[in-house]
């Protein structure tokens, strides 16, 4: 999504457009490796240094709300945000907590099959493999 489509989605959904919050939203879905908020904070305050760890949480939450982002909670570790919100696989390593995702047709058809199958209005899913990754298996 470029910065004009997210300028839009904002205004839509009455949510006033900031340049950190751009800046947010611009990082956080174009990554691939499921930052945490602090990851984010991070990021995006080398180029905002008067950012907040507030802004960070609101502009996840309101990325949620607008279902452009979900949250992955962990026991004893910190959340971990995704902007990949379609049916899914994420693979994750119990030793460094590395996370890719896997995507494929079948899993999506299945999926819908087995939703179907419940008979019930699913609103989002979560689908956890655990490994242990090829760096860590060394
Ligand atoms: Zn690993
Ligand atoms: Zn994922």
């Amino acid at each position: 999504m470029n910065k004009k489509q997210l300028i839009s989605v904002f205004r839509e959904n009455d949510y006033r457009v900031t340049p950190q919050r751009l800046a947010i939203c611009e990082w956080v879905l174009a990554s691939e490796d499921h930052p945490t908020a602090e990851q984010v904070f991070e990021h995006v305050s080398k180029e905002h240094p008067a950012l907040s760890m507030t802004t960070v949480y609101n502009t996840l939450e309101m990325l949620k709300k607008i279902g452009l982002l979900s949250e992955l909670g962990f026991n004893m570790q910190p959340a971990r945000f995704d902007p990949t919100t379609s049916v899914h696989i994420n693979v994750i390593c119990q030793q460094c907590g590395k996370i890719r995702d896997f995507k494929s047709e079948s899993i999506k058809t299945q999926w819908e099959k087995i939703v179907s199958e419940i008979l019930a209005d699913s609103i989002g899913q979560r689908l956890d493999v655990y490994v242990i990754c090829d760096d860590c298996k060394v």
